[in-house]
């Protein structure tokens, strides 16, 4: 690690270009990571660009203002622009090029320049010249936040800055309640509080933001939708196409919902299905001695981590549920 961070230091230097990348449907960890470290960067240069592979929700959208960012899906000509100007790459919060979306995939393996990944996610891939993995981690932005302090550059740390580090560690967290959170975690948050940001400010930014209809997708999917196992502590939510255009679906009206289901009392796993244009995405999420990146990888070309992980079926909603029950007795084995 310190050798890594010997290298990182070495990335750091007046004038070069600069270019932040995190993974498709980007959360909040890869729009605070993103936006913290262009803060950070912009200490060093002024050529700082985010590349996005495509928009986050309203209420993290908000968070990018104040910085450079634009998106591979929406602008794909000068995306690539800053793809080819870059000198150094960095990787933020994912930890292979697939995850930024098949669009964007290869300007990152075809990048010419000096690439760096900074990671907190299982199973790193080998696709960059510096590689920081940490998978103990709570989140990329926390660990971010230790890079710096490991390099002493601690006083680069702006309240901008501070304030997009706090959301990723913020979001990766469940607001500071999973087992992801150590006693590490609460001094990044203590440092980060102490340069100025209002925490309650940035909760409010992200979660006082629902449209009504994605309040009413929220009420109808725990009303209506949640099926529980016969068998497993395991519960279920799927929402077709049709459902979420019932209440005129946008990017992230659904973040988080699957949690909602871990909340019932005894329950060890939770399933979110929700057919979207290039098949169903599946939110796996898990507690305890259940593991679910596994059972993400081997059957629904996904993975993530431990307790939170996703995937992708390009089957129907019914035969991805047929599959899940097939093979659901591997998880709880
Ligand atoms: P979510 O359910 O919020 O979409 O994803 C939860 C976590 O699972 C993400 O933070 C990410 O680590 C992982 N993940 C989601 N989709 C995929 C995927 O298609 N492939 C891999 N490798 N990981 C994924
Ligand atoms: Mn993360």
């Amino acid at each position: 690690m310190q050798i890594e961070i010997e290298k990182l230091k070495a990335l750091l230097s007046p004038d070069k270009k600069y270019l932040i990348v995190s993974h498709k449907s980007p959360d909040g960890d890869a729009v605070g990571s993103a936006v913290g470290w262009f803060h950070f960067l912009k200490t060093f240069s002024k050529h700082v660009q985010i590349v996005l592979p495509d928009p986050p929700s309203d209420s993290l959208s908000s968070f990018l203002m104040g910085s450079d960012c634009c998106f591979f899906n929406v602008s794909p000509i000068p995306s690539k622009e800053y793809f080819s100007q870059a000198e150094v790459l960095f990787c933020l919060d994912f930890n292979g090029p697939s995850r930024v979306g098949s669009e964007m995939e290869s300007s990152i393996k075809d990048f010419k320049g000096v690439s760096c990944m900074i990671d907190h996610h299982p199973e790193p891939e080998s696709f960059t010249n510096v590689s920081i993995s940490d998978v103990q981690n709570s989140s990329t932005c926390q660990l971010l936040f230790e890079c710096i302090q490991e390099m002493g550059m601690g006083d680069r740390i702006s309240v901008d800055c501070a304030k997009a580090l706090y959301l990723g560690i913020m979001t990766d967290t469940g607001s500071f309640r999973f087992p992801s959170v150590t006693a590490k975690t609460h001094l990044a948050l203590a440092f980060l509080l102490e340069k100025g940001l209002r925490a309650s400010d940035v909760h409010e930014q992200l979660y006082d933001n629902n449209r009504l209809d994605q309040l009413k997708l929220r009420g109808y999917a725990t009303y209506e939708k949640i099926a529980m196992h016969s068998k497993y502590p395991l519960g279920l939510i799927t929402l077709s196409k049709a459902e979420l255009d019932r209440f005129n679906y946008q990017p992230g009206d659904t973040d988080g919902l699957v949690n909602a289901i871990l909340s019932i009392k005894g329950i060890k796993m939770a399933i979110l299905l929700q057919e979207k244009s290039d098949g169903v995405k599946i939110s796996f999420r898990s507690k305890g001695e259940i593991e679910i990146n596994q059972f993400a990888k081997k059957h629904f070309n996904g993975g993530g981590h431990k307790y939170a992980s996703g995937g992708i079926s390009y089957d129907s909603m019914q035969e991805t549920v047929r599959k899940i029950n097939n093979h659901i007795a591997e998880v709880f084995a």
